[in-house]
């Protein structure tokens, strides 16, 4: 289980992981199975000019900087759009559901074995907690994970 918001997204979170498990169990991207759970979509994402440059490679993280091996990934995977707010400012919006997926496809994953229920944590404050969508005065949820035998 890995878990990521936009700063471990634009470090390549998921194809780093996919490396993990090549690495410690000797997985085969080609047999994983992913899924994206609830999180924030497009739909609530704004997110500054100066995280889309991160992304870009046109800026770069003071500390911990993205690794060489996924500047590329990490550029060729963000999903990012304008959208007219009401308004009628503009607002860039990140979409964290298609940028994990497509790392998860450039890590070697089969589109067919990537889950992606698009449930948008904001959204749907009556069910879950969102730090973006309550301001920070939020809960917490857990997640877990577990191996069963056949
Ligand atoms: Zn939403």
């Amino acid at each position: 289980m890995a878990h990521a918001g936009w700063r471990g997204t634009a470090r390549g979170m998921a194809a780093a992981t996919v490396e993990a498990m090549r690495e410690q169990f000797g997985s085969r991207p080609g047999d994983m199975r992913a899924g994206i759970g609830p999180s924030i979509g497009p739909c609530c994402y704004e997110v500054s000019p100066e995280v889309q440059q991160l992304f870009q490679g046109k800026a770069q993280f003071a500390e911990m900087p993205t690794a060489e091996q996924y500047r590329n990934l990490v550029r060729e995977s963000a999903v990012f759009s304008i959208q007219q707010q009401p308004d009628g400012g503009p607002s860039l919006r990140l979409d964290l559901w298609q940028t994990n997926r497509n790392q998860l496809l450039m890590a070697g994953l089969l589109p067919e074995h990537v889950e992606l229920p698009e449930v948008c944590t904001s959204c749907n404050l009556d069910r879950f907690f969102s730090y973006r969508g309550e301001r920070g005065i939020t809960g917490r949820f857990p997640a877990l994970l577990a191996l069963r035998e056949k």
